[in-house]
């Protein structure tokens, strides 16, 4: 694939060699360019006060509604809880063939689940979970190869199950080598 560039636009904290992990294992993956912005909403408005989570849906509104000239994906990455009506939670969701997809945090680290905290553990999880929406927004779709990065899974242990890359069936899909 020639000339992309991804957009990956951060929403709260997040430390920088954390944010450059990430970077390096996306353009790796997807062989393009990544640049990273900071970027700041009210996440009020997305807040659902019954749920005491946040609606994804609305935040992928939101961030499909951002320009980062240049770049032909954008996505958005927070920490907070998101849900959409359906589910209880998401740890994220992107646009099938299109431009925008999210990705969150928050239930991906150990202890939301009593466990130990490991940011090495929890940055590749989130590695993880960013490739998969980002290969959504290139048109891929749930793969069934046990590794691949595009198994379905929204919890911790499915994730952890899989590589962080792509199978070569959905490296071929995308023109990918
Ligand atoms: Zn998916
Ligand atoms: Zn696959």
């Amino acid at each position: 694939m020639n000339q992309k560039i991804i957009a990956l636009i951060t929403f709260g904290f997040f430390g920088k060699e954390f944010l450059d992990a990430i970077s390096i294992s996306v353009s790796n993956e997807f062989q393009c360019s990544v640049i990273i912005k900071e970027s700041r909403i009210d996440f009020g408005d997305f807040y659902d006060s019954g749920r005491r989570q946040y609606n994804a849906n609305k935040f992928l509104m939101a961030v499909d509604t951002m320009i980062v000239p240049d770049s032909t994906k954008v996505i958005g990455l927070c920490s907070i809880d998101l849900f959409i009506p359906i589910m209880t939670f998401i740890i994220g969701q992107a646009q099938l063939g299109g431009k925008t997809g999210i990705a969150s945090m928050y239930r991906l680290g150990n202890e939301q689940y009593g466990l130990k905290p490991n940011d090495a553990l929890l940055l590749e999880r989130f590695i993880k979970e960013i490739i998969h929406e980002i290969g959504h927004t290139f048109g891929l779709i749930h793969c069934f190869v046990p590794n691949c990065v595009m198994r379905s899974g929204s919890y911790v242990d499915d994730i952890d199950q899989k590589d962080r890359q792509l199978c070569s069936n959905c490296r071929t899909k995308i023109g990918l080598e």
